[in-house]
């Protein structure tokens, strides 16, 4: 083992840990956690403008019911004014009766116009709410959009650097021998994402533990070409 391969290997996971880092940050984006919690928001008041708008439409519907009746006795009104006027009927009696039937149909008239008039103003605040709501709503799906963009931009700018950390780290690696790199690969896996660290004044720069006199001088007797490990933390150490 030639020492500039464990120099590289400590570049390697210098890099490996900037990638680390862009990932967690590319993970956890304040944004994101703002853009779920609207979503939550957008979600319960779409579940409150339903119910609202239910029981406003079924108001609206009453009221068609009533206007659509109150067209129909207009109409009947009309149609009793026009033989009244017409010259047509003649017999009293008939006359008689078809005035009483223009009063009958006036009275149904105002009754509908009052019940239109209760429905209309069980109307208005149901039609004030559900514009509330959709307000709310539009300015809250305003927020998310711009939330969205925001992540977006920030996304591309890391994978822009997490693309140059990766060329770097593929640069160093290469001449780390693949089994090294196994090995510092796997131990990084188990060890918190640090594989290899540096020996500092007897002490592993991993785990920050001092190692024994024996140990120490072990590994100075090692041949140039083998692998130190740190007794305390099992990581390559990188004399
Ligand atoms: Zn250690």
């Amino acid at each position: 083992m030639t020492m500039p391969a464990l120099e590289d290997l400590l570049v390697v996971q210098e890099h490996d840990l900037a990638i680390d880092r862009l990932r967690h940050r590319r993970e956890t984006f304040p944004e994101q956690a703002k853009l779920d919690e609207l979503e939550q928001q957008i979600a319960a008041l779409d579940a409150s403008l339903a119910g609202v708008a239910a029981r406003r439409d079924d108001v609206v519907r009453r009221q068609q019911r009533h206007e659509d009746e109150l067209s129909s006795v207009e109409a009947k009104i009309a149609e009793v004014d026009r033989r009244l006027y017409s010259g047509a009927v003649t017999a009293p009696r008939e006359l008689q009766a078809m005035q009483a039937d223009v009063a009958s149909l006036r009275r149904h008239q105002s009754d509908i116009e009052d019940q239109i008039l209760e429905v209309m103003q069980e109307r208005e605040p149901l039609d004030t709410e559900v514009a509330d709501l959709e307000q709310q709503r539009a300015a809250l799906v305003r927020e998310a959009d711009a939330l969205r963009q925001a992540i977006a931009a920030l996304t591309a700018e890391i994978d822009v650097e997490t693309a140059t950390e990766s060329e770097a780290r593929a640069a160093a690696a290469e001449s780390v021998p693949d089994d090294l790199l196994a090995q510092y690969e796997g131990l990084r896996a188990r060890r918190g994402g640090v594989g290899a660290a540096r020996l500092v004044n007897g002490r592993c720069s991993g785990c920050h533990l001092a190692l024994s006199a024996s140990e120490l001088d072990r590994i100075r007797h090692q041949a140039d070409d083998a692998v130190a490990l740190c007794d305390q933390c099992g990581r390559i150490l990188v004399r």
